[in-house]
């Protein structure tokens, strides 16, 4: 039996989803305007155990959007004078071969905001028609005192809200907890003509339209970084039950716990962030994803020079436990180790399971014996998608996910020079020296992006 935490209630609670076959999970994505750090990898790697967890019992809809319209973005482009639509794209496939490499499975549909401003538009004119919102000055806000039951999620009182406010105070609001559904745009920001004059939408109501749109008006999970409690979801819930009627919407909110960096949050506004791309130059995918799951996901988690050197140790001694395993079949996931992902996603438990099972197959002479705890820890390694690679490649530097990104994307554009030299021997040989290094190259008419096997 699953049982996860949920921020709504502050309490275990055994997980029992809607339709008995089937799950609907929705996670916050990246805003496309720079490179992800470490620190939004946390998310994305601890759903993705999740979302495999529940694929042992059910079909899961795991819909995770891309933010690709906001004002981090329009500023990224007045700073760059790269257009929104090259930043959003390039930003994209980076977070793509990032989340590829730390062994992060796609989601099943991965809505983009601007293909949804019609479902947003819709939405804000319901609220309008139910007295929850007002248009002012090309504006359209949300008005909190209307909503008896904001801040249940984040516990916020809207006095305290305000006190403690680093809300943005402005004319056109009612109150100032109001937030914003929509925006006017001047005519060199990106907009959309809507009943409120040309515009754009505010971050909240992406959200809000997007899970709607791909999974309905009750669905299963909710899920986001700790930092999103307030406000963006209590913002999503007032929006969409506003819309639906208190009770729909997500039922169970999942949150993890925030990466930092000596006691502080990792964040681009701090600047104390390092990309995954970097991180990937020091280090392998795989041993940063068994940093990420070394912690419980609720727990915060401190990064630190050591972090790394101990998930490499750790992966070390795992690998040499699978010393002369070839075997092929995986089927067998320890019980053990699935108790514990069912018990909140407790992979710090998980990973102890790993080594005591290492431990046991060390102890063993070869033979079938030794050959099944292989077996067995190999498959529940990789159940969390660790492990992938065989114990002699792992020693030898030769997995896959050891050549970084940046090594990738510079090889893929000394391929394409050689083409546009007509040099097509040489660009054959580095598209058949990436294959076989697992990488897989994909031309299209806009140009060519990668992938790992
Ligand atoms: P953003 O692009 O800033 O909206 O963040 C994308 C995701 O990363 C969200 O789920 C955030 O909660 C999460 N996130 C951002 N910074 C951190 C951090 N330092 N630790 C954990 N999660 C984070
Ligand atoms: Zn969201």
């Amino acid at each position: 039996m699953l049982k996860l935490y949920n921020t709504l209630t502050r309490r275990l609670e055994p997980f029992t989803p809607l339709n008995p076959h089937k799950v609907g999970l929705y996670v916050c994505g990246p805003t496309v305007y720079d490179r992800a750090h470490l620190g939004n990898a946390r998310p994305y790697t601890v759903f993705d155990v999740l979302v495999r967890l529940l694929r042992t019992t059910h079909e899961v809809t795991y819909v995770r959007n891309i933010t690709d319209i906001d004002d981090k973005i329009i500023n990224a482009s007045l700073q760059t004078g790269e257009s929104i639509e090259t930043i959003t794209r390039k930003t994209t496939v980076f977070f793509h071969e990032d989340m590829a490499a730390l062994g992060n499975l796609p989601p099943t549909i991965e809505p983009k905001a601007t293909g949804h401003i019609n479902e947003m538009i819709e939405m804000i004119e319901l609220l309008l028609q139910r007295g929850f919102a007002y248009a002012q000055d090309g504006h359209v806000l949300f008005h909190v005192p209307s909503f008896p039951n904001y801040g249940t999620l984040s516990g916020c009182k809207c006095e305290e809200i305000i006190a403690g406010a680093r809300i943005e105070v402005a004319p056109y609001k009612k109150d100032p907890t109001d937030f914003v559904l929509w925006k006017p745009s001047t005519s060199e920001q990106p907009g959309w003509e809507s009943p409120w004059g040309r515009g754009r939408p505010g971050w909240h109501i992406e959200c809000s339209a997007m899970s709607f749109k791909h999974l309905g008006i009750n669905f299963d999970i909710h899920g986001g970084g700790q930092d999103l409690i307030f406000p963006h979801h209590e913002n999503e819930i007032a929006q969409s039950t506003a819309v639906y009627g208190i009770g729909t919407f997500a039922r169970y909110w999942m949150h993890n716990g925030i990466l930092l960096v000596n006691g502080e949050k990792m964040s681009k506004s701090l600047g104390n962030f390092i990309t995954i791309q970097d991180l990937l130059s020091q280090a392998r995918g795989e041993i940063i994803r068994f940093a990420l799951l070394s912690t419980h996901y609720r727990q915060p988690l401190d990064w630190t020079n050591d972090t790394l050197m101990q998930a490499k140790a750790s992966l070390n001694r795992l690998y040499t436990a699978l010393e002369g395993f070839v075997g092929e079949n995986l089927q067998q996931i320890d019980q053990d180790v699935l108790r514990a992902l069912q018990d909140d996603l407790n992979t710090p438990l998980a990973i102890a399971r790993l080594h005591e099972l290492a431990r046991e197959a060390n102890k063993k002479e070869k033979g079938q014996a030794k050959e099944e705890i292989q077996a067995r820890l190999k498959a529940s390694a990789a159940f969390l998608g660790l492990l992938q690679c065989s114990s002699e490649a792992w020693f030898k530097s030769d997995c896959t996910q050891g050549l970084s990104s940046e090594t990738i994307e510079e090889l893929i554009m000394q391929r394409r020079v050689a083409r546009e030299a007509k040099d097509f021997k040489k660009a054959d040989q580095i598209r058949l020296n990436l294959e076989e290094k697992g990488i897989l190259l994909l031309d299209s008419a806009e140009g060519t992006s990668w992938r790992r096997k």
